[in-house]
């Protein structure tokens, strides 16, 4: 595990399933149907129980009958997890494994208003999962600079959140994020 202090927010990288963390909110790598699917959001729609899909249902049919956009992100109840919220965003597909400016952009956008959604709702502490570097094909490392770099920035305007995990599932996973913070840590 890893934890930095970024004004009065904690930063922590660790290695873990993302559906057993107790942070108040934890963000789903959803699809633009926000009806479940494999990898991560496979994980917390099967463990959160049928209430959440119920929540995307009604989400989908008031907010967005044509699906969620990528980088948009919208907000249920946990259902049976331990966290009290689940915030489902979409990220964008890298189409072969390519994080082009475009892409980089909505990557950013579905960290960043996932973040600026928990501050919304009040909430204070969330964990993310590494979004588009499963199914969605995308670089993990230059993924995780984008998710890292979003996040500090994030901190560094809005002082609101309290603590902020990146929850990575896999060792190599981890090492890269571990490896991208290092870097961001020393060009700033
Ligand atoms: P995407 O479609 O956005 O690429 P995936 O779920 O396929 O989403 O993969 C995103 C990341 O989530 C991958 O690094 C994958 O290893 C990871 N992952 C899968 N299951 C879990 C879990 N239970 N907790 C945390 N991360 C997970």
């Amino acid at each position: 595990m890893e934890k930095i202090k970024i004004n009065d927010t904690y930063l922590i990288l660790k290695k873990g399933d993302i559906t057993e963390e107790d942070t108040e909110a934890i963000v789903n790598a959803a699809n633009s149907s926000c009806m479940g699917g494999g990898g991560v959001d496979g994980a917390i729609h099967s463990k959160g129980g049928h209430k959440i899909l119920e929540e995307c249902k009604e989400i989908r049919r008031k907010q967005y009958p044509n699906g969620l956009p990528t980088g948009e992100a919208v907000i249920t109840t946990g259902g049976n997890l331990k966290a009290k919220y689940v915030i489902h965003t979409v990220g964008p597909i890298c189409l072969e494994g390519k994080l082009t400016l475009e892409k980089k952009e909505l990557l950013r956008r579905a960290y960043w208003n996932s973040l600026k959604l928990a501050k919304e709702e009040g909430i204070k502490t969330v964990s993310f999962p590494s979004i588009s570097t499963g199914a969605y094909s995308c670089p993990v490392y230059k993924s995780a600079k984008t998710a890292l770099e979003t996040v500090i920035d994030f901190i560094k305007k809005e002082d609101f959140l309290k603590e902020i995990k990146f929850v990575l599932f896999t060792d190599d996973t981890y090492k890269e994020y571990s490896k991208a913070l290092k870097e961001l840590l020393n060009e700033r």
